[in-house]
């Protein structure tokens, strides 16, 4: 397997290392030694998956985490120093796909990164986010800020479509088509009574804008800066 991966270690001996070996499985690697250029580097190059190291000078690895989660699905493994429960578990809460404790063997990180990059082929399974919220469709489920939401079947499958179609408005009639389809036989409000749901769930509890009205047209998912 090959693929283009972002170090993010400020460990510089620890990432030239993990660098070469990864260079001799034929991948092709870039390294950041700083939270913000790593972030940086994962909003504007092409990467395939990124490690992610937790303790980090400019920008701690969860904020980048965070960050990058807010428009992207790539697989990311964090890196730990600590053995500590609750930065695997908050990093795992905020999308991280996996991570690994340091020292680790190289056997194992490599392993791990298979793992995650076919994890990552399976186009069955979706990881979409926005502002957040994170929606996977493997265990069908939605987090904010790393807290579970319960949501019906049609509340997910509501927020699945506009997640899908985030950035673009879509008409009540495409979400109606989309999300209801044959099964549609309610009252043509059936859209903004489900996405008054989603906003008493999510936008209220959270105190996010993340569902967005356009009069007169529909609503649009919009990423908070
Ligand atoms: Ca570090």
């Amino acid at each position: 397997m090959s693929g283009k991966i972002l170090i993010i270690e400020d460990e510089e001996k620890i990432a030239r290392f993990i660098e070469l070996e990864l260079s001799y499985e034929g991948y092709v690697t870039n390294k950041a030694f700083d939270g913000r250029k790593g972030l940086e580097m994962a909003e504007h190059g092409e990467f395939d998956l990124i490690l992610l190291d937790i303790m980090l000078p400019q920008l701690s690895g969860m904020e980048v985490l965070r960050r990058i989660r807010r428009t992207s699905s790539i697989p990311i493994i964090m890196l730990t120093a600590r053995d500590s429960v609750m930065d695997k578990v908050s990093g795992l809460d905020r999308g991280a796909t996996d991570y690994i404790t340091k020292p680790f063997a190289i056997e194992e990180l490599l392993a791990r990164i298979r793992n995650a990059l076919r994890k990552n082929l399976n186009e069955d399974v979706e990881v979409l986010s926005a502002s957040g919220l994170v929606l996977d469709t493997g265990s069908r489920t939605v987090t904010v800020m790393g807290v579970p939401i319960d949501l019906t079947k049609r509340e997910f499958d509501l927020l699945h479509f506009m997640l899908k179609n985030k950035g673009m408005v879509v008409s009540r009639d495409s979400l109606l088509e989309n999300v209801w389809g044959f099964d549609f036989s309610g009252e043509t409000n059936s859209v903004d009574v489900y996405v008054r749901f989603l906003r008493g769930k999510i936008d209220e509890v959270f105190n996010i804008k993340l569902i967005h009205t356009v009069r007169g047209v529909g609503y649009v998912i919009k990423d908070e800066k």
